[in-house]
């Protein structure tokens, strides 16, 4: 009977996710389309004795690609580069950083040494410097407008949370809100690496982020699925339930 339920349970899985499921073994990278010129990629990073999944974005433009975050596994480096080249023909150009830890901008100095413009805010690079973390080459101080041939993307800090520099990206035309480290998708259980949070100003984050952003099409949280774009509710449970278990 366990047996049965397991193997079911197999079968499932990778009728529905074959790829997934094949590369979330072996690492690797994965690039799915999101809508319009987004894509969403993914690699795999071992922490704590387990791989995990960390997403990125990336917007094409006439003017060349735009990344929104180094992918974790730097083995990908260049395969997300080359992938980029093949299917879209318009190489790399930028590429912002939306937290200081490694699974956003572990690709700076590599990136810069292909040319692409790395950015950060300020603080992040502040906090990167510090820990004598890669670096970004540009700096911006306040929210700013990202303007890169017919896309336009839209930093944005709504406060502390998962680190004190954690920011946002909205796109407008296309309502995707790519909220990094600072959203939880639905698939985790867990508050995940919190040394350096503020889980007190976590949640008024979120809400400031709900009533900046009403209605996102798509919420792109840092890690697992983004499936569901309830993943700021789920987030403020899971805030809410950790500070019941920890007070
Ligand atoms: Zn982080």
């Amino acid at each position: 009977m366990n047996i049965l339920k397991k193997m079911t349970t197999a079968v499932i899985g990778i009728c529905c996710s074959l790829n997934a499921f094949a590369q979330q073994r072996s690492g690797g990278l994965e690039i799915r389309h999101l809508t319009g010129d987004y894509y969403i990629y993914t690699t795999w990073h071992e922490w704590a004795g387990k791989l995990y999944p960390a997403n990125g974005m990336y917007v094409v433009t006439n003017k060349g690609t735009v990344i929104i975050d180094c992918p974790w596994d730097t083995a990908q480096l260049q395969p997300l580069l080359d992938s980029i080249e093949q299917k879209h023909h318009q190489p790399a150009v930028i590429c912002i950083a939306t937290h200081s830890h490694a699974d956003r901008t572990g690709g700076f100095d590599y990136f810069r040494k292909k040319g692409i413009k790395t950015y950060s805010t300020e603080q992040t690079y502040q906090i990167c410097r510090q820990k004598k973390e890669q670096e970004a080459a540009f700096r911006f101080t306040k929210d700013t407008v990202f303007r890169v041939g017919q896309h336009v993307l839209q930093t944005f800090f709504a406060g502390e949370g998962h680190t004190a520099d954690n920011i946002v990206i909205w796109v407008k035309d296309a309502r995707i809100l790519y909220g990094g480290c600072l959203i939880k998708s639905v698939d985790n259980q867990e508050m995940g690496y919190i040394a350096e949070s503020n889980l007190k100003a976590w949640p008024q984050s979120l809400r400031r982020l709900q009533q900046k952003y009403p209605r996102p099409a798509y919420i792109i949280p840092g890690h697992e699925s983004w499936a569901s774009n309830k993943s700021i509710i789920h987030t403020l449970q899971l805030l809410e339930a950790h500070a019941k278990s920890n007070p």
